[in-house]
């Protein structure tokens, strides 16, 4: 069974189609410039060249319309036609409080969607748009929804409640919903499997460390707490993004920068994070970590900031869960970033955690990099969003 994978920004259009009988790549790309001079397709399929396709999308179903064609074209193509498609999953940021499940979509779906596009204003309306370009270029296929915030959904009230007047929750749904939720489900799971734990009760603490940040503690799998609340500002400093900081800090700047409050989040989202803290050295880690090598003082602090503030959320979720059974690393940084590892499980060593360096030494593949002794056992488990979202839809269809 084949399952096309679509994840929509709002001027782009990743996809992947999967054979779920081996859970393989038959075939990924991207639509890029929609809406925007210069669209272009980059297909990639297994065993052929790259093909790329320069032609006007000004929308997401014209961009669906030139992936169907990739997909099915005689030379570049994967499939015969689209009936070997059996079902396409969407990647759908927020489902607000309504969902706490991926979930087939039909109207009721499309409505809650439309309704949170207050809560992802980025995100929302470019998902809607995918599952609509779908149904309009292939009537009739399942499409189904995998929410990232789905994931947090299982916190208890005590975690996703913020401490401010209850009228908000009541009136907008102001609560902590918690992003990056697919790959948290996935990196858990994996880990659950691949450290050969009790999957009903293990206590695991996934790091997803990228670009985006944010970390979370499951217990067999469901979610007790993660970092990023109302929407993915909150928790681990990130590559442009903050994360924590005192809300007074907002309106001291603002009265002195005379600056409004969109403003204001924009610099909070965008340019702060290991870039602001840096000087403006970067947001990507590997040049943040070169220049704290090559001395300068602000990329250091950044890097020792950003590690410190992911040792403190697993020092507070191991007692969030009065123990902690598995610390899994995933995502760009925490794939890749050797260093990183070592340093944030340098502050861990209360907890029992022993690092192998030598296996510790691994990118990109599942792998145990705790020593034998160690108390908690320390992975590195490669996310892979598509594949879980592919899974999901398997599931439902
Ligand atoms: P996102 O999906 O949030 O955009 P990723 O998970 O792709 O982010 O992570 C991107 C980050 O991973 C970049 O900042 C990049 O520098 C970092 N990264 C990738 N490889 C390495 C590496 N070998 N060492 C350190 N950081 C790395």
């Amino acid at each position: 069974m084949k399952i096309l994978v679509i994840n929509c920004g709002s001027s782009s259009l990743k996809y992947q189609l999967i054979d779920m009988d081996n859970e393989s790549v038959i075939a990924k790309g991207l639509c890029e410039r929609i809406n925007i001079e210069g669209s272009k397709l980059t297909h990639k399929a297994e065993g052929k060249e790259d093909y790329v396709v320069e032609s006007p999308m000004p929308d997401h179903s014209v961009a669906i319309q030139l992936v169907m064609d990739a997909l099915l074209d005689k030379e570049h193509g994967v499939i015969a036609s689209t009936d070997e498609i059996s079902a396409i999953g969407h990647r759908v940021l927020h489902a607000g409080t309504i969902y706490s499940d991926s979930i087939v979509v039909n109207e009721d779906v499309k409505k809650v969607i439309r309704e949170c596009f207050d809560l992802g204003p980025l995100h929302n309306p470019a998902n809607l748009m995918g599952i609509e370009a779908c149904e309009k270029v292939m009537p009739g296929k399942p499409n189904v929804a995998v929410f990232d915030t789905a994931f947090g959904m299982a916190m208890p009230e005590k975690a996703y409640m913020y401490a401010i007047p209850h009228e908000y929750f009541e009136k907008y749904s102001i609560r902590r919903y918690g992003f990056h939720g697919t790959s948290h489900m996935f990196v858990s799971g994996e880990a659950i499997k691949f450290g050969n734990l009790d999957p009903k009760n293990a206590k695991v603490i996934v790091c997803h460390l990228g670009n985006g940040s944010s970390i979370s503690a499951s217990i067999g799998g469901k979610c007790v707490d993660t970092s990023m609340g109302l929407t993915p500002l909150e928790g681990l400093i990130m590559g442009t993004r903050s994360g924590d900081v005192d809300p007074a800090v907002l309106q001291f700047v603002m009265n002195k920068e005379g600056k409004d409050i969109n403003e204001m989040l924009n610099i909070l989202n965008k340019k702060s994070g290991v870039l602001g803290m840096s000087g403006g050295v970067s947001s990507d880690f590997r040049d943040i970590a070169k220049a704290a090598e090559e001395g300068n003082h602000l990329a250091e602090v950044a890097l020792d900031a950003f590690r410190y503030r992911v040792a403190k959320y697993i020092g507070a979720y191991a007692a969030a869960m009065n123990g902690v059974d598995a610390i899994a690393f995933t995502a760009g940084v925490g794939e890749n970033d050797v260093n990183t590892r070592k340093a944030i499980c340098a502050y861990l060593g209360y907890l029992g955690v022993e690092i192998d360096d030598e296996a510790n030494n691994t990118r990109g593949k599942n792998q145990v990099i705790s020593t034998a002794d160690s108390k908690v056992k320390v992975m590195l488990i490669p996310t892979n969003e598509e594949l879980a979202i592919a899974r999901e839809t398997l599931a439902l269809v």
